[in-house]
């Protein structure tokens, strides 16, 4: 038996894991399963290249538990290592990379991020044991060794009897890390980091139902088998060739992905490429609301078929974070913090390929079904409207099919908008006015106006289009898009021939005072008087579009001015001085009569408009019956 000194500059460096990484002791299973597998992937290749002489056969990887003896075991049937090969890869090389690690580790400090996912390698055991053993064979013609280390940088080394090729690693779980001996545990870590993992890794047994035999009876139980439990897929599907996979492989793989999710996809990106970085995954569109906060399921980043992270921020571009699916690609630097991946020219790279593929694959949908794309354009107008504000790549590329719905439930590109509408819709100042609401039935007695002068009326509900329009304002020339209800109709598409007022200006002094004299008290309104169409109604509240759509803008974050937010709302009162109804309030007689007038008009308008409530719509409704007596 031979006993040495693991030669560390650190005295010793497992106080240091274990304060380093508390929060993340759980990855010392991923990290052992990764090394097993490996070992596993490496006799395979020497295998296939002739360089080991044995039979490859069908490996797998056992993890066992002993509650009583408070061990858990990983075994693999790998290559193993000679006593060199511990000595050299063991010893120096898992601990200088132990250390190396914990030197970066430090240095990150709170940064960490993502730090911490990946690198630590076998010394982890030590994270949750107080003694590790490795009982190895190589597939040389060696006999086996057993290594041994209590945690402090002395270890012994002898032979063992093991007969068959692979490496056993024993941890003996510590008192205070008991939560790892416990079956629900460690297959739910197995679940977490190892289900798409290229090698069958097997934990316990589990009981299979049999079909019965012909001519069973009815109340015989079916027979049942013990199997292996095999925890992983080996061959996600993500690995495989999208030629090699029909629409039902995509939506099991999904399903395979988020077992708690019952709503189907939408569609799927398929990601491969290997030049000049390596990356392969399966994006998927979900249904989505129009709450953005809400997002529990989300897109997995393995590495090598490892699972590393459900926290892409930084690889993907954020309005991409909306989607689910997974992404593998052995190129992005994990040992690293957050704000230098964000950095990296190779994660760059990644995120704007994914940005182009997304881009690509819309693109095509949208051209080839054109109706399925409309009918879909609700559940993922989120996404493709939030990374037209976030990329500007993704913007210019969006033009060709980002849709614009109208209130008629028509789907229209902006090129086609702009060409429909632009006979009719374009004022005097040689400006397309892009007119929309945001709710239907709120602002159904504006919609009806800009109808009946032939207006387009655009649907534009999501949270982010307030920003999405000051975007496309400003990046395009000579349009400006306009709320129906942010001014009077005549006045939202002004054109040449403005309708000629039937009162004299003294008439319009005097109804102006008029009404200002009753609004006056619930002075929320500005009172501006117009000449209208005498069809066009008497009493209209506009709110002015600058101003709403900023408040709006500061609601959903960010973009709007400072402050905003706490402003009162600003109406304007239209009062439309060639109806009938508004010639009668300047000539009544009586003030009394006049101030009904004006009240009832005013509550009209403010019903329309969604605004009479409480106490003032009882009094108005009691007023109403009053006047139909
Ligand atoms: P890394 O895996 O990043 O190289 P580790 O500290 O995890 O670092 O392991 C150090 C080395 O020990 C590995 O490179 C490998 O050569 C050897 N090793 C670890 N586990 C096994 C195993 N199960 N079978 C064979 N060799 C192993």
């Amino acid at each position: 038996m031979a006993t040495g000194k693991i030669n560390v500059s650190v005295d010793n460096i497992f106080p240091l894991i274990k304060k380093f990484l508390y929060s993340d002791h759980e990855i010392f299973l991923r990290e052992l399963i990764s090394n097993a597998t490996d070992a596993t992937l490496k006799l395979k290749h020497l295998t296939s290249i002739g360089e080991a002489k044995v039979e490859y056969g069908n490996p797998h990887i056992e993890v066992k538990i002993d509650k009583k003896k408070k061990e858990l075991r990983i075994l693999d049937q790998g290559i193993g290592m000679t006593e060199a090969e511990v000595k050299k890869y063991i010893n120096e090389v898992a601990f200088s990379g132990a250390e190396e690690f914990l030197d970066k580790y430090k240095d990150a400090g709170k940064d960490a991020g993502i730090i911490g996912h990946f690198g630590l390698g076998f010394y982890s055991a030590f994270m949750v044991a107080d003694k590790v053993e490795i009982i190895t064979k190589s597939f040389k013609d060696e006999p086996a060794v057993h290594w041994s280390c209590d945690g402090s940088p002395e270890f012994t080394l002898k032979k063992a009897k093991k007969e068959d090729r692979g490496t056993e690693i024993i941890l003996h779980i510590a008192d205070d890390e008991k939560d790892f001996l416990e079956e629900f545990k460690i297959r739910e870590l197995l679940k977490k980091y190892n289900k798409f993992m290229p090698i069958p890794i097997k934990f316990g047994t589990r009981t299979e139902t049999l079909p019965k035999p012909e001519g069973a009876k009815e109340d015989e139980p079916a027979p049942t088998k013990e199997v292996d439990d095999i925890i992983n897929n080996p061959n996600p599907a993500w690995t495989k060739k999208p030629t090699d996979l029909n629409d039902e492989d995509y939506a099991s793989f999904y399903r395979e992905l988020y077992p708690m999710q019952f709503e189907e996809p939408l569609f799927n990106i398929h990601l491969n490429v290997d030049y000049p970085f390596n990356l392969t995954g399966i994006l998927y569109f979900p249904k989505l609301t129009n709450d953005l906060n809400i997002q529990k399921d989300r897109i997995q980043l393995y590495q090598n078929q490892v699972f590393v992270t459900d926290n892409v921020e930084g690889i993907v571009p954020e309005f991409l974070t909306m989607l689910r699916g997974v992404i593998d690609s052995p190129d992005i630097p994990l040992n690293v913090s957050r704000s230098y991946l964000q950095a990296d020219g190779a994660v760059k790279k990644i995120s704007s390929y994914i940005t182009k593929k997304v881009a690509d694959k819309l693109n095509s949908l949208f051209k080839n079904n054109r109706d399925d794309f409309e009918k879909k354009w609700n559940d993922i107008k989120v996404v493709i409207e939030y990374g037209m504000l976030s990329e500007e790549k993704f913007f210019e590329k969006a033009e060709k099919f980002a849709l614009y719905p109208t209130v008629n439930n028509d789907y229209f590109t902006f090129e086609e908008l702009e060409n429909k509408i632009k006979d009719n819709q374009t004022d005097k100042d040689d400006k397309l006015v892009i007119l929309y609401a945001s709710d239907l039935e709120a602002q159904h007695s504006y919609i009806e106006s800009a109808k009946e002068k032939g207006y387009e009326v655009l649907l534009l509900d999501s949270p982010i289009v307030p920003h999405l329009l000051q975007k496309l304002e400003t990046s395009k020339e000579k349009i400006a898009f306009a709320r129906v209800d942010a001014d009077h109709i005549d006045n939202l598409i002004k054109k040449e021939d403005a309708s000629i007022s039937k009162l004299t200006d003294e008439e319009k002094d005097k109804l102006k005072e008029q009404i200002e004299g009753v609004v006056g008290e619930k002075s929320q309104f500005t009172v501006q008087l117009e000449a209208m169409d005498s069809t066009a109604q008497p009493f209209v509240i506009t709110e002015p579009e600058f101003m709403r759509r900023m408040k709006d803008m500061q609601q959903t974050g960010g973009g709007g001015m400072f402050g905003m937010g706490n402003m009162p709302d600003m109406f304007n009162l239209i009062v439309n001085t060639n109806h009938e109804l508004v010639g009668e309030i300047l000539t009544t007689k009586t003030a009394k009569k006049r101030e009904r007038l004006i009240n009832q008009s005013l509550d009209l308008a403010r019903l329309s408009k969604g605004l009479l409530k409480g106490e003032e719509l009882t009094n108005f409704i009691n007023r109403s019956y009053e006047m139909i007596k």
